[in-house]
């Protein structure tokens, strides 16, 4: 059995849009996490990561606390 590389992963995790590529790449990827529990953990790790990182990068702006300021 072929197993996913790292690229194919990181790729499966990133996806942010609807392509013919990215389907084609999710149809890869879930039709072989459904059946090889190695890569399945490996993209549930990628997953969890990607999602940590995703809530660090994305700014936290808390406006009622700047509006409390008298400038
Ligand atoms: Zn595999």
């Amino acid at each position: 059995m072929k197993h996913l590389t790292i690229d194919e992963i990181i790729n499966f995790v990133t996806i942010d849009s609807i392509s013919k590529e990215n389907l084609e790449l999710a149809a890869a990827v879930n039709g072989h996490i459904l059946v090889c529990d190695k890569c399945r953990e490996k993209v549930k790790a990628f997953q969890t990561v990607s999602d940590s990182l995703t809530g660090m990068l994305t700014p936290k702006t808390d406006l009622d606390f700047f509006e409390d300021i008298d400038m």
